[in-house]
């Protein structure tokens, strides 16, 4: 369960951003933040064109770094989305509101995910 924590205070807010960031290794090629990603991760962004390094094959990809910012990670901060997890006793960023309240293209994805699941 998920509960809302309406208005986080901003010491709230920094301490979960300064966790997130600090603490979050990329899914893929498990590096640490300030780390760059290593060879066939698809996560690595190509820093010349901005596509996706495996698919890119300009030569001059250079070495994107991980940030250990997830998308929507910001979003949520800005917007002061936080919520409580009762599964774990934890705060965090609330990924599913801010998908719900701003991104309606999110939305609409999730639904045809839903739609083509069943
Ligand atoms: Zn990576
Ligand atoms: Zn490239």
């Amino acid at each position: 369960m998920f509960q809302i924590i309406k208005d986080p205070s901003q010491s709230m807010l920094d301490s979960l951003w300064a966790e997130v960031t600090k603490t979050a290794i990329c899914h893929d090629c498990g590096v640490k933040p300030g780390q760059p990603h290593k060879d066939g991760c698809d996560t690595a962004r190509c820093l010349n064109t901005g596509m996706q390094r495996l698919q890119c094959d300009c030569g001059k990809c250079g070495e994107d770094v991980w940030t250990g910012i997830w998308p929507g990670i910001k979003e949520c901060y800005e917007k002061r989305l936080v919520c409580f997890d009762t599964a774990t006793n934890r705060v965090c960023f609330d990924l599913n509101r801010q998908c719900v309240e701003f991104q309606l293209e999110c939305q609409r994805k999730q639904r045809n995910e839903k739609a083509s699941a069943a």
